[in-house]
C-alpha cells in the first residue's frame, strides 16, 4: 500500500498547454494576457472589485502593510493562531502586531478580544478565516470601531462564502494565497484583492515598483515615472499561465476535496463523541471550500498518539500552527494582553489536521477513517452507549 500524503499538488489539465502557449508568447514578465485572464477568473470567485496578483499571500499583506501607511508605533491586531506571515507583514514595517485569541469553536478572531485590544494607536486588525471557516466580519468591524482597517488574509477560503456573501469581499482589503498547499496553486503565488476605492490606484503603483506603469499599459499616460514607494510584487506570466489552468479547473478542485472532506464528516462523529474529539466546527450559514479537515483531540498525549498511529501506517496527519504570541519574534516584535492566548496554546497542542488532498481515492480515505476509528484516546471517556 502506497503512502498517503498530508497534501499534493493537483495538476488541472491546461497547465502545460497555458506553459507552452506563454513560452511562445515573447511576454514572459508580469501582467500579460494570462495575468489578466487569471485576475478576472478570481474577481469571478471573490466578488471582488480589483484582484492584483502577487508573488505570494505574504506578499500581498505586505503590500496592505504599505497601503496602511503602517508606522513604527502603530499597532495591527492579529490572532495568535495564524501563519507567521500574518503578522511578519506587519513587523516588517516597524508596527507592532498586537495578539489575541481565538473562539474556541471556529479558531478565528474573537470580536470581543479585539475590542479588549483596540487602543488608539490601532489601524487595523488582519483576521484569518481559519479552514476557509468565515469569521464574523461585521462584528469584528464594530467592536474594532470605524477608523481601524479590517484586512482579510483568505489564504485558505477562496470560494468560500457567509450567509452568500464570498470570502475575500468581506473588507476593504483581503490577500490570497497560491502556495502548492492551497486549493488553488501556482508553486508559490497570492494576490491583493482591493474592495475599497479609495485603495485602487495606489496599489497598482506599489505593486509595480512605485511606478504609474499600469496607467501607462491602459494608455492613460504616455510614459510611465516613479510616483510613490514600492517594490516589486507581481509574478510573471508562467506563474499566472499555472494559476489560470487551475482557476479554470476550479470546480472540479472543489469536487474532489469536497468528497474526502465530506467523507471525513460522515464517519467520524461516532468515534469522536465515545473518544472527547472534537470535529471541526462549521457554523449555519457557512460555506466551507474544504481546506483543511481537523480534530481537537482531549489531549497533548493524544495529539501525538493519533499522529504516530496514522504515521506507522504510512499516512502523515499534521499539527497546525504553533502560537505566535509566544514565539520569538512574537515577544521581541508583539504585544499581547495579560491573559495570553489560551485558546490558541490549547490548539496548538491538541489539533490534527488529516490528509486531504485531490488525488485521494475513495480507497484512501476509507484508509484513513479506519485507522482514525481505531484509534483510543488516552482519557478515559465514558462510552456513548452510557451516554444514550
Ligand atoms: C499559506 C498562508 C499564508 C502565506 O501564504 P504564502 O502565499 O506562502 O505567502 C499566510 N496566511 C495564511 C493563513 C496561510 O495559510
Amino acid at each position: 500500500m502506497s503512502d498517503i500524503r498530508f497534501s499534493k499538488p493537483w495538476s488541472a489539465p491546461g497547465e502545460l498547454d497555458n506553459l507552452t502557449r506563454a513560452l511562445a508568447s515573447g511576454h514572459l514578465h508580469g501582467d500579460g494576457p494570462f495575468t489578466a485572464a487569471a485576475s478576472q477568473r478570481l474577481r469571478d470567485l471573490t466578488g471582488t472589485g480589483k484582484a492584483l496578483l502577487t508573488s505570494s499571500c505574504t506578499h500581498a499583506l505586505e503590500l496592505a502593510g504599505l497601503l496602511l501607511d503602517l508606522q513604527p508605533g502603530d499597532e495591527v491586531v492579529v490572532p495568535s493562531f495564524t501563519f507567521s506571515s500574518t503578522a511578519a507583514a506587519v513587523a516588517i514595517r516597524g508596527a507592532t502586531p498586537v495578539f489575541v485569541d481565538v473562539d474556541p469553536l471556529t479558531l478565528n478572531v474573537d470580536p470581543a478580544q479585539v475590542a479588549a485590544a483596540v487602543t488608539d494607536r490601532t489601524r487595523a486588525v488582519y483576521v484569518v478565516h481559519y479552514g476557509g471557516v468565515a469569521v464574523d466580519v461585521p462584528a469584528v468591524r464594530a467592536a474594532a470601531g470605524d477608523d481601524v482597517v479590517v484586512v482579510e488574509d483568505n489564504a485558505h477560503g477562496l470560494g468560500a462564502s457567509v450567509d452568500g456573501r464570498l470570502l475575500g469581499s468581506l473588507a476593504p482589503l483581503a490577500a490570497q494565497s497560491f502556495h502548492d498547499t492551497k486549493n488553488v496553486q501556482c508553486g508559490e503565488g497570492g494576490a491583493l484583492l482591493v474592495n475599497d476605492e479609495r485603495f485602487a490606484e495606489r496599489a497598482e503603483i506599489i505593486r509595480e515598483k512605485g511606478t504609474n506603469r499600469v496607467k501607462f499599459l491602459r494608455g492613460q499616460v504616455d510614459k510611465y515615472t516613479w510616483v510613490d514607494v514600492g517594490s516589486s510584487y507581481l509574478p510573471s506570466e508562467l506563474q499566472a499561465a499555472l494559476l489560470l489552468a487551475q482557476l479554470d479547473a476550479f470546480d472540479s478542485i472543489q469536487a474532489l476535496r469536497h468528497r474526502v472532506w465530506d467523507g471525513y464528516a460522515e464517519a467520524l462523529p461516532g468515534w469522536a463523541a465515545d473518544n472527547g474529539v472534537r470535529l471541526m466546527h462549521v457554523p449555519d450559514g457557512v460555506k466551507h471550500p474544504a481546506h483543511l479537515f481537523y480534530l481537537q483531540m482531549p489531549s497533548h498525549e493524544d495529539q501525538g498518539g493519533l499522529i504516530s498511529a496514522l504515521k506507522a501506517d504510512g499516512v502523515t496527519a499534521t499539527f497546525h500552527y504553533q502560537p505566535l504570541h509566544s514565539s520569538p519574534a512574537g515577544r521581541a516584535l508583539g504585544r499581547t494582553g495579560a491573559a495570553g492566548c489560551p485558546v490558541t496554546d490549547r490548539a496548538a497542542e491538541t489539533l490534527v489536521r488529516l490528509p486531504l488532498h485531490p488525488g485521494m481515492t475513495e480507497a484512501d480515505v476509507q484508509r484513513v477513517v479506519d485507522l482514525v476509528t481505531s484509534y483510543r484516546t488516552v482519557a478515559a471517556v465514558p462510552a456513548r452507549a452510557v451516554l444514550t
